[in-house]
Order: C-alpha cells, then structure tokens, then sequence
C-alpha cells in the first residue's frame, strides 16, 4: 500500500540507473501511504482499547518503517532488489495489522487490497503473487500469537480514517492510467507514422505507398477524373555500388529521394518502391501536369550534385502511366508504368516515357521527353 506508487519497473527495459533509484520514488509515497496508514491503525487500536498495548507497533511499522526502507535499499549493493524485497516487506506488515486490527472488515479488506493492487502497479512479473505468502504468513502467526477477539464491524473514526486512503488511491490510480493511456496513444501513433516510412529516404514505404495508390486507382476508375503512375529508376545505379561503395550509393538514394519529396504537390503520394526505384500517384492530374512533375524530377535529379563526390553524375528513367478501366488492379497500372519506365531505359535513358503512347505528340516511343 505504497500508494500511488507509478509502474517503476518494467525491470528489463529500464535503463540499469532508473532501475537503481526505483526506492527514491517509493520513499515519498510510502512515507505518504504509511502516514495515512497510521491514522487508520490507531483508530482501529482505539475502537479494540489497545492503543496502549500496541500503539508502538503503529509508530514502527507506519512512521519508522519508511525510513528504514529507504536506508536499506540505499545501503544496499543492488538497491533495486533492495527495494523489491521491502515492497514484499510491506506486505508482511499489512498482514501483521489485520489480527493487530482484530479483522476488523473496513481497514483489514483496504489496506490488504491496495498493498496487493500496488504490487500489480509496478509491474514487476508476479511481484503481487510473491507477495501473498509474507501477508497471509504474518496474519496467520499473528492470529496464532495475540489470539485477537474479532471485531468485524468498524467505528465512525474508524471509517472517518480508511476514506482518504480509499479515495487518494483510487484517484492516484486512476491518474496513472490515463498517464498511461495518453502514452501508449501517443506512442502507437508514432509507431504508425514510422511505420509508414521509408527510413532512408522519408518517403513512404512500399506497404503504405501501395495502399494509397489503390485508393487512388479505385477513385479514378470510379470517376472520369485522371490519375497518373511515375515510375522513377536511377540509371545505371548497380556502377556506382560497385565504384564508389555503398555508402555513397546510400547517400544518394537518399537525396534522390529528397528531391522528389519536394517536386511533387501536397496531394501527390512519393513513395520508396524499393531500391533505387521509386514511385508517385498524381490524383485527379492531366497529362500536362503529371508530365510538368516528371521533368521536374528528372531534370532535379540530373542537377543534383553529392558534396563528398562533385564528378558523380546521376540520372533517372520515368515511366507514366494513366489509370485506365482495363487497370483491374494496382499490379496492372504499376506494370503499364514499368512498361513505360523500360522505354524510358531503353531509349537511352535520363527521359520520360508515357503510356498509353502517342497520348501527347512529344511523349510518343523512343522520343525523350526531355534530355
Ligand atoms: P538501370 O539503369 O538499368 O536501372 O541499372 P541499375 O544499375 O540501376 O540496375 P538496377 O536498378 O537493377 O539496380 C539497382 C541496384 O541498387 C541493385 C542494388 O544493389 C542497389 N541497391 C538497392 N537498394 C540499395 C540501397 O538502399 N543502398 C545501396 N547502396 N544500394 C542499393
Ligand atoms: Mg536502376
């Protein structure tokens, strides 16, 4: 009953120093718990008239004990399990006070509830069962040496000091789980968004770019609207793997993919379709336009220029392909684009190639749209 305690362990995931100073952040709180603890026993020692008999052991267990706690585990060559065996240790103490309290239902149900819930709360795998044998044994041996008559039902000062213990729990707890929840939310939306990602390039990954652009075909096959497919391979890519290593073959994915995150429109969808391939989706675009943002992307990547290697000249091959109703499947668009992409390479590649072809005069076979 360390209450409020926050999770501090998931033991194997925190860092080796977090995990060591678990006990400070449980000093506070069980001084906290342990004091509301002693205005409980001593009410209850009042209702049985033992508060003279057992008053003392109030001030050990409640005010002296979380101090001694803290010594202990920072005393201690490994604080943590230090720390693990006087949460253990609290259980025994709460099991103690149940005869202490002469089973008196309100305090004993309570304290024994929120100490076993807080073993829970730190997560550490089967703290709460491990702690069961410590409570259960000091109530047993407690029973069996005061041989305490029971006083089931509890007084009005009695239940006047087991409220705020109840009530501070319970919204410490629910506090910590929506600390938690905002978390977690927050994270798997960051696990989403990463996801989505290639991380070389921040373009997006073939899984994600592979959805949108199936919603894109089924809105234009849908529509008469016009859609467009840019397939973009860097030329003779293999070389510069082979000559100059993979790093600079990594650099330049990277800036290749730079460049076409930033000559397409915020409605289009740039992404990584693996390799030195990539792939756009150009909705409710005409030719012109779509065209318009293939030379650009060509031209850029021709422009382009890697500071540790000035000579190093790239180039791409584009192929563009328009969605059309015999496109059943976004397989079929991407090979009509692929299609148009091979022109692109075997016309010499650094061009464009359109597909349907003869679509626009100047985009025809073997005729670089550009370059
Ligand atoms: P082409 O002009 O016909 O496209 O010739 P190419 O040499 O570019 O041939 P291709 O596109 O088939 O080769 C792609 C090469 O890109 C194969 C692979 O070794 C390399 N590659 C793929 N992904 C990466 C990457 O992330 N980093 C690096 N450094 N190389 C990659
Ligand atoms: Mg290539």
């Amino acid at each position: 009953w360390v209450m409020t305690a926050p999770p501090p362990p998931a033991p194997k995931h925190r860092g080796a120093s977090a995990r060591a100073n678990t006990y400070r952040s449980i000093y506070p709180l069980r001084i906290l718990g342990m004091g509301l603890g002693l205005w409980v026993t001593c009410s209850v020692l009042i209702q049985t008239g033992d508060l003279a008999r057992f008053g003392w052991v109030s001030l050990i267990t409640m005010v002296l004990w979380p101090h001694l706690a803290y010594l202990h585990a920072r005393t201690s060559r490994d604080p943590y399990r230090a720390e693990v065996r006087n949460l253990l240790i609290d259980s025994a103490i709460v099991g103690l006070w149940i005869p202490l309290m002469h089973f008196n239902l309100l305090p004993c149900v309570v304290l024994a509830v929120i100490t076993t819930h807080d073993k829970f709360g730190t997560g550490i795998k089967r703290l709460w069962l491990y702690s069961l044998p410590g409570m259960v044994g000091m109530a047993v041996l407690g029973t069996l040496v005061l041989r305490p008559e029971p006083v089931l039902a509890s007084s009005l000062p009695v239940i006047i000091a087991t409220l705020p213990v109840i009530a501070l729990h319970s919204l410490a707890v629910s506090f910590t789980s929506y600390r938690l929840i905002r978390t977690v939310a927050r994270q798997n939306q960051q696990l989403k968004e990463l996801r989505q990602r290639d991380a070389q390039t921040g373009l997006f990954a073939r899984a994600h770019w592979q959805e949108q652009a199936q919603a894109v075909l089924e809105g234009a096959r849908s529509s008469d609207r016009p859609a467009w497919l840019l397939m973009i391979d860097i030329d003779h890519f293999k070389p510069i793997n082979d000559v100059h290593g993979h790093t600079v073959g990594d650099e330049a994915i990277r800036v290749v993919g730079e460049v076409i995150r930033e000559s397409v429109r915020e409605a289009d969808c740039a992404g990584r379709y693996g390799g030195d391939e990539f792939a756009v989706v150009c909705a409710d675009t005409d030719e012109a336009h779509a065209l318009a943002i293939a030379q650009r992307i060509r031209e850029r990547i021709a422009a382009l220029r890697l500071p540790e290697l000035p000579e190093l000249q790239l180039t791409s091959s584009i192929g563009m392909a328009q969605a059309q109703s015999s496109h059943l499947t976004l397989r079929d668009w991407l090979n009509t684009a692929d299609m148009a992409m091979y022109r692109a390479k075997h016309g010499g590649r650094n061009r464009v190639a359109v597909e349907p072809r003869g679509s626009q005069p100047h985009a025809a076979e073997g005729r670089p749209v550009l370059g």
